[in-house]
């Protein structure tokens, strides 16, 4: 990488030595990029309270001798400050930064997933969607377009395994098989003792796969839905990843905590599922 401006939003950080960091940003043109930003720690530190996870930066920097690039200028444009005063929109943005330092590759373009992280950063920080309702939508859409982004689109409109449509099935019954990769009609869900949901939750899927970002606004969606479709979600992650996501099993129980209290039921500590057998 040479000499390079952009704009960026942070992702990560962590301390390098006593004085400098590692940033982990998200460029529009450059996809993820990782930076050392020399003196950034210790008495007299550069970049004081810029280089914040969710921070869009206006950034310049150019190679280093034999490492990593060295961040030479970084410069606020937005903080997304309304985050920091809701503890589940702070875990999903965590949690969406989290997924794309795991799935993207380093210095390879995503511009369409830039622009949707950028935009829901934009509505996780406004104080009108704090409310697990509400960014149960921004968290199952993001989870879905990342997968569409990756090549592991689920097909949501027809049966993964007899491939009639859905549209075309009288029975509401149908389901989520995330084993299968997709969507199941109830005759073959039940001979595999897999499908989960209804076509309720299939057109809710499909319609947050295809939205726009602003439309996300007007979704608002129970626990139960979001526990389906969260599942389903993590279930093709963790295929494609390997092994499941720390940041993802923590925005869960944020949202399983926050339903909880909406319900004012006494929260699960100890769901039948995500049990902590992942490795860190
Ligand atoms: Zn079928």
């Amino acid at each position: 990488m040479r000499h390079f401006s952009a704009s960026a939003l942070v992702l990560s950080r962590s301390p390098y030595g006593e004085r400098d960091l590692i940033v982990r940003l998200f460029t529009p043109d450059a996809g993820r990029i990782t930076l050392m930003a020399k003196s950034a720690l210790g008495s007299r530190r550069r970049f004081s309270g810029v280089l914040e996870p969710f921070h869009l930066l206006s950034i310049t920097c150019r190679a280093g001798k034999n490492r990593l690039p060295l961040l030479t200028e970084a410069g606020i444009i937005e903080t997304h400050g309304g985050l920091r005063k809701n503890a589940l929109a702070a875990a999903c943005a965590g949690c969406w930064a989290d997924m794309i330092s795991r799935t993207l590759a380093e210095e390879q373009p995503a511009a369409g997933i830039y622009v949707l992280f950028r935009q829901l950063l934009f509505l996780a920080a406004d104080p009108a969607f704090h409310s697990a309702d509400k960014l149960a939508g921004l968290h199952i859409a993001f989870g879905l377009k990342l997968l569409d982004h990756l090549g592991l689109r689920p097909n949501l409109t027809e049966c993964r395994s007899c491939r009639r449509k859905f549209s075309d099935i009288a029975d509401h019954r149908a389901g989520l098989a995330s084993g299968a990769g997709g969507a199941v009609c109830a005759e073959c869900g039940g001979k595999a003792g897999e499908a989960r949901g209804d076509k309720g939750v299939l057109g809710l899927m499909n319609w947050l796969l295809n939205a726009e970002a602003d439309a996300l606004g007007h979704v608002s969606m129970e626990f139960s839905r979001f526990s389906l479709m969260d599942e389903f979600i993590d279930g093709l992650l963790t295929q494609h990843i390997g092994r499941p996501l720390k940041s993802r099993i923590l925005a869960y129980h944020f949202f399983q905590d926050e339903s909880a209290k909406m319900q004012r039921l006494p929260a699960l500590r100890h769901p039948h599922r995500r049990q902590p057998g992942y490795r860190r």
